[in-house]
């Protein structure tokens, strides 16, 4: 059961590279995944998870005092990484009839290193909290926002891709990775129109993409102009089929930005 991938993994779990711990966003099955849990288990590292993930975690075989359960705002460090539980709008359950609903937290991650600073978004649709993100946390080398799986009914749990380029304003990223779309089909959008309208958004707001192949990597601050390596669909544009968030509109209103408090950059202790 469940959707279909577009494409095969690049690279097998067991070829992962030695890992210093495993993060989770919250419980949905894409999120989430019982049998990668189970193969992975037994790794000796920390699984740094949102308030209420971890019961799934222990009912799977993990042992409790490996899971670091965390409520928003609250953070963790592991080695030299502080990593923050950060607030995030959407909703959570496993059940198929729902009877978990919103049983356990949803939350975005921020890294945050001697060196750099990352932003995950995790699942969300537009929120305030983006901007207090981006004043506590920020500003960040680079942001992984989620940019798929939208539509105008779904406007209050995922962001679609014009808003996710406003969430990255408004955290103050420096560069954008779109995540969480052409991977799964989740929704009735084209597999590539995320990233087509990822890029036009971002081209009329000034905002720098790197988008690598899959399996690929990529060196956020000197990495050139997005080579498609999806292929040419038809898409429909934001104008055509617009996402928006309810009671945010101030959020996407020209004056924002410029609005932003100014912050320091990189003096703060954890820095
Ligand atoms: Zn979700």
């Amino acid at each position: 059961m469940g959707p279909e991938r577009f494409f095969a993994p690049p690279l097998a779990l067991e070829d992962l590279p030695d890992l210093d711990g495993v993060i989770i966003s919250h419980d949905h099955y894409d999120h989430l995944d019982y049998p990668t849990v189970r193969r992975m288990r037994d790794l000796d590292v920390p699984w740094i998870v949102p308030l209420g993930v971890g019961a799934h975690l222990e009912r799977w075989g993990l042992p409790r005092e490996r899971i670091v359960e965390l409520d928003w705002w609250e953070s963790t460090r592991v080695k030299d990484l502080t990593i923050t539980c950060t607030p995030a709008r959407h909703f959570s359950g496993r059940a198929v009839l729902f009877t978990d609903q919103n049983a356990t937290l949803w939350a975005g991650w921020a890294l945050n290193g001697p060196t750099h600073r990352v932003f995950y978004s995790g699942d969300t649709a537009m929120q305030d909290e983006f901007i207090e993100i981006g004043e506590k946390l920020g500003p960040f080398d680079l942001t992984l926002i989620e940019s798929g799986a939208y539509n105008a009914l779904w406007a209050d749990v995922h962001l679609g891709p014009e808003q996710a380029v406003r969430a990255h304003q408004l955290v103050r990223g420096r560069v954008m990775l779109p995540v969480h779309w052409g991977l799964f089909n989740l929704a009735l959008h084209g597999w590539t129109e995320p990233i087509e309208r990822i890029l036009a958004a971002a081209k009329l707001a000034g905002v720098k993409v790197v988008m690598p192949p899959p399996g690929g990597t990529v060196e956020p601050e000197t990495a050139g102009e997005v080579t498609p390596w999806w292929p040419t669909r038809p898409w429909e544009t934001g104008a055509a089929a617009p996402v928006q968030s309810s009671a945010v509109d101030h959020l996407m209103a020209d004056e924002t930005l410029s609005k932003l408090k100014p912050i320091n950059t990189h003096e703060s202790t954890d820095s």
